[in-house]
C-alpha cells in the first residue's frame, strides 16, 4: 500500500479507521491477532542449556574434569565422583548467577520501552507502544520517539530526526500532503514518520500504517540487533587483572607441584592436588559475581526510583563530584498555583481574594490576562460537580485554575474562539503562541512566556484600558513588578497579544511573535520538595556540589536555591546572557564558584558540563527536553526525568529518575558508592582466601610436609566457603560513612586505598595459621594424617568465615555490627553447618577424607582461625590509641 500517495479520506478507508474516534477495542483485538504485537523480534538468545555448558569451558576446569576422569578409570571412584559433583555444583551456581544478571538486564530494557499517545474508542490514552496496530490514530510531540510507522495527517512545525534509519542527522521537515512520484526513498517521504525516529520540534497526528517487523525499522532490525551490554570500567580492569591473577596462581600452583614431587610426593597425587588448587585459586567466578552485584544494585536502585540504563553509570555514580539539576519539578514539586496577578501597575494577591466574583474580575486587563492564559494553553480543566481536575503541563494547569476561580471557563471560551494554529512552547524560545479566531472572524495572536522575553517582543502595553507605547519607563515598571514577584520565589508568566491584519496565516514563529501588546503577569508558587534540602546537605558532606540550572527567572531561582541551601553567601549566580558572553575557557575560571545558572536555555547546559569536566569534575546532569539531550549525553552521568522527560532525553541518558526527584539522584549516588564498595569487599575476601589456600599448600611443600589438604577439600572450600559469603558481601548495606567521604577518583585502581595490602596480609596470615594448626596436630600424631588434614581444613574454612566479617568494613571488624548483614550471617552459618556435616557425618567422611575432630582441638582451630582477623584489628586499635 502506498499510503504516502493517498489523501486523508482514502487512508481512513483503506485502513478502516476514523481520525476522530480511532479504533474500537474490538477491532484492535482482531488486528492484534492478525498483525501481532508492535515489537521488533529479539535476536537469537543463548539457550539455557548452552549457558549451562558454557560454565565448564574454562581451561583449568576441563583439565580437572579430565584428571578426575582418569582417576576414576584408575579406580578412585569416590574421589572422581565427588570432584565431578562439586564441579557440577559450581557450574550450577555460575549458571544461576549469569541467568540472574541476564534477566535483570532484560528487565531494565523493558522498563525504558517507549510510550505512545493513542486514540481508542474516542479517548486519548498513553500506553506502551507495543499495543499499537495498523489503523491506530496517534499523536506525537517534540521529544517523542515515534512508536510505529505512521502516515502524518496533521503537523505543526513538525520536524523529525531520522538518523536511525537514513543516517541523516539533520531533522526532516514533515508535512501532510500526498506525495506522488516514482520510488521515493525513505528520506523523501515527508508525510510519513517511522518507528524509532525522534520528533525534535513541533507536534503532529497520524495513522499507524505498519507495526513491528513490517515497519521500515523492522526490515533492517536484523542488522541493528546488536545487544550492546556495555561492560563497566571496573569489569574491564578486572578482566585484565584476571589474566595476571591466573598467571600468578598457575605459577604458584606449579611451584607447589614441583616442590611436592621434589620432596618425594607421588606425581599423580601432586598433579590432582595442583589442578584442584588451580581451579580453586583462579578467581574465574569474579566477573560473574561482579555482574550480579552490579545488577542486584541496579534492582535496589529501581526500588529507590532510579533506573540505570547503562551499567557503567553505576560505577561512575560513585565518582560524581557535581550534580547539575533542573529546578522545576526536580527540586520543586511542580505543583503550581497562581498567587499573584499584575497588570496596569496593580498587583492582586489571589490568596486574599475571598469572593472570586469580586469586582476586580471586572477589571478589563486582569480579565484579559486570565482569558488569554486559557486560550494559549494545552492543558484541560474538567469540572465534575465539586471536583475540578486539571491535566497537562503544571504551569498551564495553574493558569487554568486561576481563571476558573475568577469565573472564566475553558469550555465556554473554546466555543467562542477557535485555535487555528499553535507554535508550541520550547525552552529555548521560552514562550508559546496560538492564532485564535473569534466568532466574528477576527484573528489575533496570543503569546505567553517568560516576561523578559515578552517585553522584548512587545511594542505596546495595555494600561488602564488604553494601549500605550512600551517605553523605557514602562519597561522598568514591568521589570520591577517581575523582580518583586520573582524575589518571593514565584515563577512568572507574561501574557501578550496582537490583532492580525491579514487573512493569510503567517508560518514561522518569528513573524508571529513580534510587535505584541503586553497585558500583564501571573506569578505562581511552586513549593520546594521537602526532602531536597536534606539531600543537598548530604551531597555536600559527600563532597558533591549541587548546581541549579533553570530556565526560570534569576530572582525566582535564587530565592529557591537559598531555601534549599544550594546558594550560599560566597556563591555566584550566572544568567544565560552572561553565559553567552563567556568562552568555555573563561567559564572554567569561575564555574566552580557558581551555584545557580538561571534564564539559561538547554543549549547552555553543554557549555556548563564541558567547563566543569575540564576542571576535572565528574558531572551528573539532568534534563527532560529534546535540547537537553546533547548535555545529557556529554555528562558523565546523564539523567533523564521519568515523568516529564521526553523519549529523546531518556534515550541519551544513563539514568532515569522515575519520580523526577532530586533526592533520588542522591539515593542513586549513595547506592552507586555502596555497590562499588561491596565489589571491593568481595574482591578482598575472595583473593585473600585464595592467597591463603595457595600459601598453605606452597609452604607445606617447601617444608617437605605431607599435603595439608586433599584435592576434594580444596574444591569444597572454593565452592562453599568462597561462593555464598562472597555473594552475601555483594548485598551488604553501606557503611555509615559512605556519604561522608569524598567522591572516588575515577582512575582509582582496584587495589587502591590499602586493599592490596589487606588482601596479602590477611591471605598470608590465613595460610600461616592453617599451616601451624596442621603442623601442631600432625607432629602430635604422625600416624593420623587425615586427622591433621581435617584440622587444617577446618582452620582454613573458619579463618575465612571470620575474615569475611572484617571485609565488611574499610576501617575495622569492630566498627560494624557483625549481624548487620543477615545474608552474610545466613551464608556463614550454612557454610559452618556444611563444614560440620562433612566432618561428622560418617557417610561423607570417606568422600571428604575427614575424621571427627575432638572437642579440645576445636579450641586450637578456633583460636588459630581468629588470629588473621583479630591480630590486625588489634594492631589497628593499638595504633589508633597511641595516635590519640
Ligand atoms: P527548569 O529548567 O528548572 O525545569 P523551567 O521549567 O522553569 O526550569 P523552562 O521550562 O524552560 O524552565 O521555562 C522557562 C520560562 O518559560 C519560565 O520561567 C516561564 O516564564 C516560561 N514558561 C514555562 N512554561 C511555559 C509554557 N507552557 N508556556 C509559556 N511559557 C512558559
Amino acid at each position: 500500500m502506498k499510503y504516502h500517495e493517498m489523501e486523508k479520506s482514502e487512508i481512513e478507508q483503506s485502513l478502516n479507521t476514523n481520525v476522530s474516534n480511532g479504533l474500537s477495542s474490538k477491532i484492535v483485538e482482531n488486528r492484534r491477532k492478525k498483525f501481532g504485537w508492535n515489537e521488533l523480534s529479539e535476536g537469537e538468545k543463548q539457550s539455557a542449556i548452552l549457558l549451562f555448558f558454557s560454565q565448564f569451558k574454562d581451561f583449568m576446569v576441563l583439565v580437572l574434569l579430565g584428571a578426575t576422569l582418569v582417576s576414576g578409570l584408575l579406580g578412585e571412584y569416590i574421589d572422581a565422583i565427588a570432584i565431578m559433583a562439586i564441579v557440577f555444583l559450581n557450574g550450577i551456581l555460575g549458571f544461576f548467577q549469569e541467568r540472574k544478571a541476564e534477566k535483570s538486564l532484560q528487565a531494565l530494557k523493558s522498563l525504558s520501552a517507549p510510550q505512545i499517545l493513542v486514540m481508542r474508542n474516542g479517548v486519548w490514552e498513553k500506553t506502551d507502544s507495543r499495543v499499537a496496530v495498523p489503523g491506530d490514530i496517534i499523536k506525537f510531540a517534540s521529544g517523542d520517539k515515534i512508536g510505529a510507522d505512521v502516515r502524518i495527517l496533521s503537523a505543526n512545525n513538525l520536524e523529525i530526526e531520522e538518523s536511525a534509519l537514513t543516517g541523516e542527522s539533520i531533522p526532516s521537515v514533515k508535512t501532510t500532503h500526498p506525495i506522488v512520484g516514482s520510488n521515493p526513498t525513505l528520506g523523501d517521504l515527508s508525510n510519513m514518520a517511522f518507528m524509532g525516529t525522534m520528533v525534535t520540534r513541533g507536534n503532529g497526528l497520524g495513522v499507524v500504517t505498519a507495526t513491528g517487523m513490517s515497519t521500515a525499522m523492522g526490515k533492517i532490525a536484523d542488522m541493528i540487533q546488536s545487544v550492546n551490554t556495555l561492560i563497566t570500567p571496573l569489569q574491564r580492569k578486572l578482566e585484565q587483572l584476571g589474566k595476571i591473577l591466573i598467571t600468578v596462581a598457575l605459577v604458584l600452583t606449579l611451584l607447589v607441584v614441583v616442590a611436592g614431587i621434589y620432596h618425594g610426593h607421588d606425581a599423580y597425587t601432586m598433579f590432582l592436588a595442583g589442578v584442584s588448587l588451580a581451579v580453586a585459586a583462579i578467581p574465574e567466578g569474579l566477573p560473574a559475581i561482579v555482574t550480579v552485584a552490579l545488577s542486584l544494585g541496579v534492582q535496589r536502585m529501581i526500588r529507590k526510583n532510579a533506573i540505570v540504563r547503562k551499567l557503567p553509570a553505576v560505577e561512575t555514580l560513585g565518582c560524581a563530584s557535581v550534580i547539575c539539576s533542573d529546578k522545576t519539578g526536580t527540586m520543586t514539586q511542580n505543583k503550581m498555583t497562581v498567587t499573584h496577578l499584575w497588570s496596569s501597575g496593580k498587583t492582586r494577591d489571589m490568596t486574599l481574594v475571598e469572593d472570586p466574583t469580586d469586582k476586580w474580575t471586572t477589571d478589563n486587563e486582569m480579565k484579559q490576562l486570565l482569558t488569554f492564559g486559557v486560550l494559549c494553553n494545552n492543558s484541560n480543566i474538567k469540572v465534575r460537580g465539586e471536583e475540578v481536575v486539571v491535566d497537562g503541563d503544571p504551569t498551564e494547569a495553574a493558569l487554568l485554575m486561576a481563571a476558573y476561580q475568577a469565573g472564566i471557563q475553558q469550555n465556554i471560551l473554546r466555543q467562542q474562539f477557535l485555535i487555528e494554529k499553535e507554535y508550541p512552547f520550547d525552552s529555548s524560545r521560552k514562550m508559546m503562541s496560538v492564532i485564535v479566531k473569534d466568532n466574528h472572524g477576527k484573528r489575533f495572536v496570543v503569546t505567553k512566556g517568560a516576561p523578559d522575553v515578552l517585553i522584548e517582543k512587545s511594542e505596546s502595553i495595555l494600561w488602564n484600558g488604553k494601549q500605550r507605547l512600551l517605553d523605557s519607563q514602562l519597561i522598568k515598571e514591568v521589570e520591577s513588578a517581575v523582580d518583586g514577584l520573582a524575589g518571593e520565589a514565584l515563577r512568572t508568566i507574561a501574557v501578550a497579544y496582537k490583532p492580525l491584519q491579514v487573512n493569510a496565516l503567517p508560518q514561522r514563529e518569528h513573524e508571529v511573535e513580534k510587535g505584541l501588546t503586553f497585558i500583564g503577569l501571573q506569578g505562581m508558587i511552586d513549593p520546594p520538595r521537602p526532602e531536597v534540602k536534606k539531600a543537598v546537605e548530604e551531597c555536600k558532606q559527600a563532597g558533591i556540589k549541587t548546581v541549579m540550572i533553570t530556565g526560570d527567572h534569576v530572582a525566582t531561582a535564587c530565592a529557591i536555591a537559598k531555601q534549599l541551601g544550594i546558594l550560599k553567601e560566597d556563591d555566584l549566580v550566572m544568567d544565560g546572557q552572561s553565559l553567552n558572553e563567556l568562552t568555555v575557557e573563561q567559564l572554567e575560571e569561575k564555574v566552580e564558584h557558581i551555584s545557580v545558572f538561571a534564564r539559561v536555555t538547554p543549549e547552555h547546559k553543554l557549555k556548563i558540563v564541558t567547563a566543569l569536566q575540564n576542571q576535572g569534575h565528574i558531572v551528573a546532569m539532568t534534563g527532560d527536553g529534546v535540547n537537553d539531550a546533547p548535555a545529557i549525553k556529554a555528562a558523565d552521568i546523564g539523567i533523564a526525568m521519568g515523568i516529564t522527560g521526553t523519549d529523546v532525553a531518556k534515550e541519551a541518558s544513563s539514568l532515569i529518575l522515575l519520580d523526577d526527584n532530586f533526592a533520588t539522584i542522591k539515593a542513586a549516588i549513595k547506592e552507586g558508592r555502596n555497590i562499588y564498595e561491596n565489589i571491593r569487599k568481595f574482591i578482598r575476601y575472595l583473593l585473600a582466601s585464595n592467597v591463603g589456600e595457595i600459601l598453605v599448600m606452597l609452604f607445606a611443600m617447601l617444608m617437605s610436609l605431607p599435603l595439608p589438604l586433599v584435592p576434594i577439600q580444596i574444591l569444597w572450600v572454593n565452592l562453599v566457603t568462597d561462593g555464598l559469603p562472597a555473594m552475601a558481601l555483594g548485598l551488604d548495606q553501606p557503611e555509615e560513612n559512605v556519604m561522608k567521604r569524598k567522591p572516588r577518583h575515577p582512575k582509582e585502581g582496584v587495589f587502591s586505598r590499602g586493599l592490596g595490602w589487606k588482601i596479602i596480609s590477611r591471605g598470608f596470615l590465613i595460610g600461616i595459621v592453617t599451616l601451624i594448626a596442621f603442623i601442631l596436630v600432625y607432629y602430635r600424631d604422625m600416624s593420623n594424617l587425615p586427622y591433621a588434614q581435617t584440622i587444617a581444613f577446618a582452620t582454613l574454612v573458619l579463618a575465612q568465615l571470620i575474615h569475611v566479617f572484617d571485609c565488611r568494613s574499610e576501617i575495622s571488624v569492630f566498627s560494624r555490627n557483625p549481624f548487620g548483614n543477615k545474608y552474610l550471617v545466613a551464608a556463614v552459618v550454612s557454610s559452618l553447618a556444611l563444614l560440620l556435616v562433612v566432618i561428622y557425618v560418617p557417610a561423607l567422611q570417606p568422600i571428604f577424607h575427614t575424621v571427627p575432630i575432638i572437642l579440645s582441638d576445636w579450641l586450637l582451630v578456633i583460636g588459630m582461625s581468629a588470629i588473621p582477623t583479630f591480630l590486625l584489628a588489634g594492631t589497628f586499635i593499638f595504633r589508633k590509641k597511641s595516635n590519640m
